[in-house]
């Protein structure tokens, strides 16, 4: 399963930032995936939903922001939203393109519990 894997990197890195933060847990974890990127949102909240328990994400929500594709053109430089990878450019129809979003799945936003109490 591709998106187990990609799940996973994400918890690692996001859990690092936790650490990083002195972070009890995490209540939320927002990504943002690209409708190109090939990932399945149900797949990804699977995946999520089994490996939580007993890490710092148990009680963590998670949200999935979809990215709508952009491209930019190489030849005129006109940026334009797209359905598909390598759609022409609107202005000069060139065929040079190149995707500016909509194939990442990144880290958004993580919100982090941290404890008060913790000064000794
Ligand atoms: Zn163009």
């Amino acid at each position: 399963m591709h998106e187990a894997g990609l799940m996973a990197e994400a918890m690692n890195k996001a859990e690092t930032l936790a650490m990083q933060c002195n972070a009890d847990a995490v209540a939320g974890l927002t990504l943002r995936v690209g409708v190109l990127s090939g990932v399945a949102l149900q797949a990804l909240q699977f995946a999520f939903d089994a490996m939580k328990p007993g890490t710092v994400f148990e009680q963590a929500e998670l949200r999935l922001e979809q990215v709508l594709p952009r491209l930019s053109c190489r030849d005129c430089g006109m940026e334009y939203a797209a359905q598909e990878r390598g759609q022409r450019c609107p202005v000069c129809k060139g065929s040079n393109t190149s995707l500016l979003q909509g194939g990442e799945l990144e880290l958004a936003k993580l919100e982090l519990i941290v404890r008060e109490d913790r000064t000794s």
